[in-house]
């Protein structure tokens, strides 16, 4: 109302300027009256069109891209434009700030781990996450707006984007057969879907192995139980003679030793996996632990075998003592186990460049193919299964050697001849190794030589 008041007055004015110049022009024309009107009436028109080329102005800024101020005016005109410019700039930043938040929206959902995407009513795909992409084999920008069947054509999806019934996640075989993914749809808004995709590859691995490991396991314990099973059976039946007797009691022991040695190993494991690594400030010397396992290496070997130990008086390793003699004595146990009778059998410290040290236990035996050696430290992986269990082994030495060896952050390697002997080396880093001072030193590794022991410290 307040601007009214002015412009009326205003028009008023001009209303009375054009009819004072009209009634001053009759004076030359005559007709007063009628020269009043029409001046009055010119100078109505002249406001009108001064109005109008104002207000024009105006529009023009409201239909261009507003990069530039509105136009600068006074009064009416002026107040106007300067209300847009403000009331737009509002809006602008109000989209700016959403854009921003829709933005960081869907970066989140893209740096999800699982695949993401959202499809309209007729399955064509209107977003989707880069992880969901590359699931599925498909182009985050050109893929748009395509139907997901068309793209996706793993006969198992096609058929549950079809039945519509997604209770349960659907698992099929990713592109190229490479990975195992498991996707669940889930319906929202009209007739749009949800998808969430997630490989499940390494999943479904570790639950074969679970299953392997577990069938294994029934399958080593069960043998040497059937044959315990089957001599309980002699002994309870058949009548027989006290030198018999002794040789089902011995055939029964050996048994059940496997039996022993198979639970131990395997209990051995399930403490590696379940419990926390060694402390790094748990400094234990090396020489004991070599002592240890070379002392049993002699035992086991009773004499068949040369059997060195040299280097690591100076050593101490950041560790558990159990754990390294546990997986020093399996590999000098191997090296006895398939060596043959007057085989030469070393157990070395050395330590290498930059401070990090290995514990190498080689042997002149029967060797390993080159193509066994991937797979030795996998549970239950052997060679010669005949041979492994006829000397006592378990299958399971190696894999306890590995894990003791990555729990104190290094790592197993292992070279090998056919008929040449083979030579296993744990890595161990150097955080985990260190030089005694002289005057700490332990006594020699090789100080308590056994009598077919060779002694080089
Ligand atoms: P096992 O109880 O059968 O010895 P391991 O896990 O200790 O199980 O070893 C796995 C396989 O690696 C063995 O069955 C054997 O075939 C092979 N192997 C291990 N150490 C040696 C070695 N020093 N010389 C030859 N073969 C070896």
């Amino acid at each position: 109302m307040a601007e009214l008041l002015p412009r009326a007055v205003t028009a008023l004015l001009v209303l009375g300027l054009g009819a004072a110049l009209g009634a001053l022009t009759s004076l030359f024309t005559g007709r007063p009256l009628a020269m009043s009107a029409l001046g009055a009436l010119l100078a109505l028109l002249l406001v009108n069109v001064r109005q109008a080329a104002r207000g024009h102005r105006l529009l023009e800024w409201l239909r261009s891209p507003r990069q530039t101020p509105a136009p600068r005016d006074a009064g009416f005109w002026g107040e106007l434009g300067y209300r847009f410019e403000r009331a737009l700039r509002n809006k602008d930043v109000e989209l700016q700030a959403e854009r921003q938040r829709l933005q960081e929206f869907l970066a989140a959902i893209d740096a999800s781990p699982n695949g993401v995407m959202l499809l309209d009513a007729s399955d064509q795909i209107s977003w989707l996450n880069s992880v969901a992409a590359e699931h599925l084999g498909l182009d985050p920008t050109r893929d748009r707006l395509q139907r997901v069947t068309n793209l996706v054509r793993a006969p198992a999806f096609v058929s549950y984007m079809q039945d519509g019934r997604f209770e349960e996640p659907i698992v099929f075989a990713g592109p190229l057969g490479r990975s195992t993914l498991s996707v669940i749809v889930r319906a929202y808004g009209e007739g749009m879907k949800l998808m969430l995709t997630q490989d499940i590859t390494e999943r479904e691995r570790a639950e074969a192995m679970r299953r392997d490991f577990v069938a294994n396991v029934s399958h080593e314990i069960r043998t040497p139980l059937t044959v315990v099973a089957g001599f309980v059976e002699t002994l309870a039946q058949l009548p027989l003679t006290e030198v018999e007797r002794r040789r089902v009691l011995t055939l029964m022991e050996q048994q059940t030793d496997r039996m022993q040695s198979l639970v131990g190993d395997l209990l051995t494991l399930a403490q590696l996996e379940g419990s926390p690594r060694p402390g790094p400030d748990r400094w234990v010397a090396a020489a004991p632990i070599l002592q240890r396992a070379h002392d049993d290496a002699l035992a086991l070997s009773a004499g068949r075998h040369r059997i060195d130990i040299s280097g690591g008086a100076d050593a101490e390793i950041a560790g558990s003592e159990a754990e390294l003699i546990s997986a020093v004595g399996n590999l000098l146990n191997n090296a006895v186990r398939y060596t043959p009778v007057d085989g030469q059998i070393s157990l070395r410290w050395a330590w290498r460049d930059g401070g990090a040290a290995d514990i190498e236990v080689s042997d002149t035996g029967i060797g390993i193919a080159r193509e066994h050696l991937p797979r030795l430290t996998e549970r239950f992986y052997r060679v010669d299964g005949s041979r492994s269990r006829d000397t006592g082994g378990t299958g399971l030495g190696l894999s306890i050697v590995k894990h003791v060896v990555q729990r104190h952050g290094g790592e197993i390697d292992v070279q090998s001849e056919i008929g040449k002997g083979t030579t296993f080396r744990m890595q161990l880093p150097a955080q985990r190794v260190r030089r005694l001072a002289a005057a700490d030193e332990v006594p020699a590794a090789a100080v308590a030589a056994a009598p077919d022991g060779t002694v080089s410290a």
